[in-house]
């Protein structure tokens, strides 16, 4: 729309292309050894890619900027309502959608029913490229939800959406990968999250893991004190309780929601 390339090509060809970097970065210099045979890990991950996008293909307006798009035509929404003019409606989509990122995220580990959800993203015994991906197919539907609603009652502007969805893509990627990023390029983490950031929430130590929420910028955890940028003791990645041989297998991947243990747990 208004000459805007296709959203779900843009955003594709741009997570292909960072996925393949970041892969290479991974096969050239690791930061950690595999736990689990990549194979196994590789295919449990990627074939829940498929499964998570094909409901949202199934369900186009169960997205957020499928839901922005209608929001646009109709004149619902906040920034529509408030007639902001289009950049200061641009920025501030922005800046909410990541702020609402931040939240929803926290919700997933605060409510049971949700971390029931989201455990499986936190269950990958090793954490790299693959694991941005790893999100079990009902999750992907409820925060497809909860995005939609955001963007319907905001009014966020559909470039916004794209945009953000674009940036925070790559940055997902880039920070779940298993990459040592150089010393000269460490600052980086005061405005961004790193990898060395966003491993500490991949943590199995529960304190950690209940830290570095953010998707994009370190700001949200620092503003609401969940920023961590050290590991207190010997830093593993998962959940104990899936630490076994089997549990990377795609069907115990399908079933962890029904298996996992809600732990009680600090916002
Ligand atoms: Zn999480």
């Amino acid at each position: 729309m208004n000459g805007w390339p296709d959203a779900s090509s843009l955003l594709g060809l741009t997570f292909v292309v960072t996925f393949i970097g970041v892969a290479g970065w991974e096969a050239w210099r690791p930061s950690r050894g595999s736990v689990a045979p990549l194979t196994v890990r590789w295919f449990g991950n990627i074939t829940l890619f498929g499964l998570g996008s094909l409901a949202i293909w199934l369900l186009p307006f169960l997205s957020s900027y499928g839901a922005a798009v209608i929001a646009a035509r109709q004149g619902w929404g906040l920034l529509h309502l408030a007639f902001v003019a289009p950049p200061v409606a641009l920025a501030a989509s922005f800046v909410m959608l990541d702020l609402s990122t931040y939240w929803s995220h926290r919700l997933m580990h605060k409510i049971p029913l949700l971390w029931r959800l989201h455990a499986l993203h936190h269950s990958d015994s090793d954490l790299d490229v693959t694991t941005t991906i790893r999100h079990h197919p009902a999750e992907v539907l409820v925060q497809a939800g909860f995005d939609a609603a955001l963007a319907v009652l905001f009014g966020f502007t559909p470039q916004a959406v794209l945009l953000y969805g674009g940036v925070v893509l790559v940055v997902q990627t880039f920070h779940h990968g298993n990459v040592i990023l150089p010393s000269r390029l460490r600052w980086l983490s005061r405005w961004l999250i790193t990898p060395d950031l966003h491993r500490l929430h991949h943590s199995m130590a529960y304190a950690e893991n209940n830290s570095n929420f953010g998707n994009l910028v370190p700001l949200w955890d620092r503003l609401f004190a969940t920023l961590r940028r050290n590991p207190e003791g010997e830093f593993k990645v998962g959940l104990a309780e899936f630490s076994g041989a089997n549990s990377q297998r795609f069907d115990q991947l399908l079933i962890q929601p029904l298996v996992v243990a809600p732990v009680p747990r600090k916002l």
